[in-house]
């Protein structure tokens, strides 16, 4: 994790903060800019999977900017990819995982053969606020049988304590904003 401004990484400088975006009062953290810069984009997918290297049969990303860093992470491991998605997305038959949301409920949906009883999988998204999500998609894989090696984020609102809805499963983030 880097935290000084001598060893931060060039794609921790790119992240835009977008005020009251989608709604009032949420900082947004636009990772848009890190995408477009080809080294920052390398560097960060790197940053994600190198502590994975041979230890991961299947990355799971989330939907919907998870996807972008989760195929790219896949790609580095040589590892297939799957997906996890808002409900009614997906083709095949699913299994579905609803979590609390700050004002009602959400869900994620897998496809029942996505993963093999006892695959290694590393779940991928771009910010973790409060946990809620990764933990859905935590649980999802662990129902079919996946060993969730660990949770990579680029992005954690380390205010919102979102590793607490973690605590069972190790989590990898890049960049940690600790004061909102
Ligand atoms: P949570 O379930 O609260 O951890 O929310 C995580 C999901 O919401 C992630 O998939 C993020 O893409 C998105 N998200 C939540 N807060 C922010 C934020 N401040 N900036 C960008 N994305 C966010």
């Amino acid at each position: 994790m880097y935290n000084s401004t001598v060893d931060t990484p060039h794609y921790t400088q790119l992240i835009r903060d977008v005020v009251d975006f989608p709604e009032p009062g949420i900082l947004f953290k636009d990772i848009t800019p890190v995408l477009a810069d080809r080294e920052a984009f390398t560097a960060l997918i790197d940053a994600l999977a190198d502590p994975f290297t041979g230890k991961i049969d299947k990355v799971a990303g989330i939907e919907a900017r998870g996807f972008i860093l989760a195929t790219p992470v896949a790609e580095a491991l040589r590892t297939g990819f799957v997906p996890i998605r808002k409900p009614g997305k997906l083709p095949w038959n699913v299994v579905r995982e609803e979590y609390e949301l700050e004002y009602g409920k959400d869900a994620l949906e897998i496809h029942e053969d996505a993963v093999a009883s006892g695959d290694r999988v590393l779940v991928v998204d771009d910010v973790l606020a409060t946990g809620g999500t990764a933990a859905a998609a935590v649980r999802l894989l662990r129902y079919l049988g996946a060993e969730v090696v660990a949770v990579a984020v680029f992005i954690e609102l380390g205010f919102l304590d979102g590793r607490s809805a973690l605590r069972d499963v190790e989590l990898h983030s890049l960049v940690n904003y600790d004061g909102g």
